[in-house]
């Protein structure tokens, strides 16, 4: 793991889904199953109908939760699908032979469209023909207009966002070669989806589901929320113990993404329940929702309180804030992640009236208290 200060940072770019550990202590968090975890190609049913399954990455943070859930005679449904790596895959043949008592996959269902979540996606949707594929609207068109990046060269709004941001030349080279990386992170894209909206409601494991939509991570992230079971399968929206990335990116860059993010977790603790048992796409099923966004919540606003002290003193670029957030040194290992998420810090100030930006004449921006 790279420790990043008070947090624990994946260590690669297409890992998106943000920084372990909090800055303030811990949220109080039950864990149901303790220790209890599928093996790889194995599942684990944590709820009627609702199997475990766990598929490992190579980031630093090592898994991602997927769902596999019991539609009776019509076969079964899949949230979210992992990386497309070879061993991935082997553990979907090995579920898809064992496990599915000879009914197919019919529903390929993605909270959003980060590659361990959809990475598998087309990829299913070809094992399975007559299957439909359930995402956003933003999330099925974002994830296409990555993709067409591929092969294309870095462009000039993305090398001026970064040099905005005080990156050195080496740093902007090591972005202009990675640029595209997204596409080759996902199987081709099923070509056609059933979109989701936030508060539709649809039938899956014999009960009715709700989604509760969430943004900030991603551009129009699923939760998926059923009130019988009592169970919220929350993606990357809420997660037990890791902070998820909230950035702002070359292509958006006066977006302010840590708003949506923070009333999205407003939104989340009006409608959850106290006691719903929360299935994350990383680390372990756990009881606390609401602590938990309490202490998300929470955690961005000493954040931005160390960020504003900071800005008092003098003048700041991008990469000299990031001790205000992380706690110390950013390696460039995980620079555009500390890059995104201290920029999406700096934007809610701007939006706020709390911080001003000017861009000097090398084309860097420097942040200060307003005068
Ligand atoms: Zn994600």
């Amino acid at each position: 793991m790279v420790t990043v200060g008070r947090r624990q940072a994946t260590c690669q770019t297409s890992g998106m889904d943000g920084f372990e550990g909090k800055t303030a202590g811990r949220a109080p968090l039950t864990y149901p199953f303790g220790e209890d975890s599928p093996d790889v190609g194995d599942t684990m049913e944590v709820a009627p109908g609702i199997h475990w399954v766990r598929m490992p990455l190579p980031f630093s943070l090592q898994w991602i939760n997927l769902w596999l859930i019991d539609d009776g005679e019509k076969g079964w449904t899949i949230v979210d699908t992992g990386m497309p790596l070879d061993e991935t895959k082997t553990a979907w043949r090995k579920i898809f032979e064992e496990k599915l008592d000879g009914r197919p996959v019919w529903r390929v269902i993605v909270t959003h469209m980060h590659p361990d979540h959809i990475g598998n996606a087309g990829w299913i949707g070809r094992k399975f023909p007559d299957s439909e594929f359930w995402i956003s609207r933003l999330e099925y068109v974002t994830c296409r207009m990555l993709i067409a990046d591929t092969g294309r060269e870095a462009p000039e709004a993305g090398t001026q966002f970064y040099r905005q941001s005080g990156w050195d030349e080496a740093q902007i080279e090591t972005y202009r070669s990675r640029f595209g990386g997204f596409g080759r992170g996902v199987s081709r894209m099923p070509d056609a989806y059933h979109r989701l909206e936030d508060d539709d409601t649809f039938e899956m494991a014999g009960e009715t589901w709700r989604v509760i939509m969430g943004n900030g991570h991603s551009p129009e992230h699923s939760c998926l929320f059923c009130e019988a079971l009592n169970v919220v399968i929350s993606g990357d929206q809420l997660l037990p113990r890791i902070s998820s990335n909230v950035s702002v990116f070359p292509t958006e860059p006066n977006a302010n993404p840590l708003r949506d993010w923070l009333e999205s977790c407003e939104k989340l603790k009006a409608q959850l329940p106290e006691g719903v048992l929360v299935l994350p796409a990383h680390n372990e099923p756990f009881i606390g929702a609401h602590p938990r966004l309490d202490h998300l919540i929470k955690g961005h606003g000493v954040a931005l309180k160390r960020l504003k002290q900071r800005l008092g003193q003098e003048p700041r670029r991008v990469v000299d804030v990031f001790p205000a957030i992380f706690g110390r040194k950013i390696g460039d290992d995980v620079i555009s992640m500390a890059t995104g998420e201290a920029i999406a810090h700096l934007n809610y100030l701007l939006a706020s009236g709390e911080a001003e930006k000017s861009v000097d004449a090398d084309g860097v921006a420097w942040y200060r208290s307003p005068s």
